[in-house]
């Protein structure tokens, strides 16, 4: 075969080397047609039963050598859901009255997963969830279909996908992902955003058709700082990029060793550099490239994961464990932001034709005050005796501010009435992250004890351009002078009204955004674990007075291309 060099736009920084896994996730669907007789359907469903066995088998011999025993266990407890006798029943039911075994497999897993998703209690929920993933297994393999979900890699592989939900990222095993590859998404789609929080190569928006151009089992090479892919590459590239791969991690595990010491500029001035995480794990992740504190805990990770928004026991003990590995450093809690491209599986979302303008963030903590107070409880009790600062997302005026603000203080009463121990002096604050609260930061000052600046949504919605939509990923420029101004605009409107600003959007760690974003005095930079150590190198090495000679410079042009090449010949004279 020859190889074949394809380009996509690079989200997350790393070289991976190895076999292809084409995730395609498959539309079962079932045939209309007459049904044999009913102990012809039911050799069938035995049949399609047993090969289930025998790939769940598969599937927890491999994940036990690779993870342990417990990881595992998922897979024993769907092979004795393979022989529940109700199942059996129900199954025969349906075929003697003259379904097929496909439909009448369908009708049972509907009704069995409905009287466990009924029964009230959590445990018995979660396992609605695994009946019906059993059924599928057990549909698919009775339509003739392979096994592509993510569950059935094996081996380390590169998987390729047309898209990544960020729930299918957050379930990649790591062990036994080199990174990925995605037809669709942007630099700030959510998959992305989380490959970058877990280390992982990727690269996105390669383009409808990928999945034509490479298949499972192809041997590839990509690399997530340049967007490159190389399918079935020679011996003497694969050398090449091994070489690449071992210089970039030699430099980075100087740059983390020194990255243990505070930011401060060349004129010695501190700059605070904090981590954007989604979880514990992460956490750790940033307290070993040198976090100094958590701009950003994405708390929507722990609201997509279920099948019912997390108790509030749950969310304290995940929050409390967060705080405790950052030993007293800030973090900043972001109250739940789902909707967009991350709704939950248990809310009814209407059919919205934008997403992200529609039902998302504090629109729906406002909507559903029992979720949004649950949360602000279980943080105000994980926060005591904690350096703890809660953060509302998507907020565009004052009055939804207040409303936020309002419940956030009849929680507080709560607690204080029932005697709970709880922290009472947590800074609230706000993402800027649409154009209205951008422009009106000395107005929301009012109500908000500081900002952080959300560039993946002001971006897009000062732009116009879908974040994740790869067609229109060219428009999406943070570097706009209009994206610019609103930055510089929110940082001296917050300055004047003596407040700390911060950023927790993808462009505070972009080598390109830093000396600008110093330049316009933000208080704090905030993003990926990973992108820590070479930001605090590249901070040490400007100068208050030059990092404002080159902001004055880069606003002074007219194009986000422009300003793009003015900073990348910054950085290559440093
Ligand atoms: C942002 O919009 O810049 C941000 C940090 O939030 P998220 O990426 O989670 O929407
Ligand atoms: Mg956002």
């Amino acid at each position: 075969m020859t190889p074949k060099n394809l380009r996509g736009i690079p989200a997350s920084d790393g070289i991976a080397i190895g076999p292809v896994f084409c995730y395609i996730p498959t539309e079962l669907t079932i045939p209309v047609c007459a049904a044999g007789g009913a102990d012809e359907e039911m050799a069938r469903f035995t049949a399609a039963r047993e090969r289930a066995r025998v790939e769940l088998q598969g599937l927890y011999e491999a994940v036990a050598k690779r993870a342990g025993k417990e990881e595992a266990s998922i897979f024993e407890a769907h092979q004795e859901m393979l022989s529940d006798p109700a199942l059996e029943g129900k199954i025969r039911e349906f075929v003697e009255v003259g379904q097929t075994a496909e439909q009448a497999l369908s009708l049972a897993i509907e009704e069995l997963a409905n009287l466990l998703a009924g029964m009230d209690d959590e445990l018995f929920a979660a396992r609605a969830l695994d009946v019906k993933d059993v059924g599928r297994r057990i549909l698919r393999i009775l339509l003739g279909l392979p096994d592509t979900a993510l569950s059935a890699v094996t081996e380390p592989s590169i998987i390729i996908a047309e898209d990544l939900t960020p729930s299918d990222t957050a379930s990649l095993d790591p062990a036994l992902t080199y990174g990925f590859i995605t037809a669709q998404g942007g630099l700030t789609s959510h998959s992305a955003i989380l490959a970058r929080t877990l280390g992982l190569p990727a690269i996105v928006g390669m383009g409808s058709g990928l999945l034509d151009k490479v298949s499972s089992g192809a041997f590839i090479v990509m690399d997530g700082r340049t967007g490159e892919m190389i399918v079935e590459p020679d011996q003497e590239t694969i050398a090449r990029y091994k070489q690449i791969k071992m210089e970039r991690e030699s430099r980075l595990l100087i740059l983390k060793a020194a990255a243990e010491k505070d930011a401060v500029t060349a004129n010695g001035r501190r700059v605070e550099i904090a981590a954007n995480i989604g979880e514990a794990a992460s956490a750790r992740d940033a307290m070993e490239h040198g976090a100094e504190g958590i701009g950003l805990l994405r708390t929507e990770f722990l609201y997509l994961e279920d099948t019912q928004p997390p108790s509030e026991e749950k969310q304290y003990r995940i929050y409390r464990e967060i705080f405790e590995v950052m030993k007293g450093r800030p973090v900043i809690v972001r109250t739940l932001d789902i909707g967009g491209d991350k709704p939950p599986s248990y809310m009814p979302f209407p059919a919205e034709m934008n997403p992200f303008l529609g039902w998302r963030a504090i629109r729906i903590s406002l909507d559903e005050p029992e979720i949004f107070k649950t949360q602000l409880r279980a943080i105000l009790r994980a926060a005591a005796g904690h350096h703890a600062r809660i953060m509302f997302p998507m907020i565009s005026d004052l009055d939804e501010l207040r409303r936020a603000r309002a419940i956030f203080e009849s929680v507080k009463r709560d607690l204080e009435l029932a005697s709970v121990e709880f922290a009472a002096d947590v800074p609230v604050g706000i993402m800027v992250e649409t154009p209205a609260a951008a422009v009106l930061v000395d107005v929301l000052a009012e109500a908000s004890d500081f900002f952080s600046l959300g560039t993946n949504d002001l971006t897009q919605y000062t732009m116009a351009v879908d974040r994740g939509n790869a067609k229109v990923s060219g428009l999406f420029q943070p570097l706009h002078p209009a994206v610019l101004r609103l930055i510089r605009q929110t940082i001296d409107a917050g300055h004047a009204k003596g407040k700390w600003v911060g950023m927790c959007g993808e462009l505070a760690g972009m080598t390109k955004a830093i000396p600008i974003l110093l330049g316009f005095g933000l208080d704090e930079f905030s993003m990926n674990p990973r992108a820590i150590p070479e930001a605090k190198n590249l901070i040490g090495k400007l100068t208050d007075e030059k990092a404002r000679e080159i902001t004055g410079q880069a606003m002074s042009l007219r194009t986000a291309a422009e300003i793009e090449n003015y900073t990348t010949g910054i950085l290559a004279s440093l």
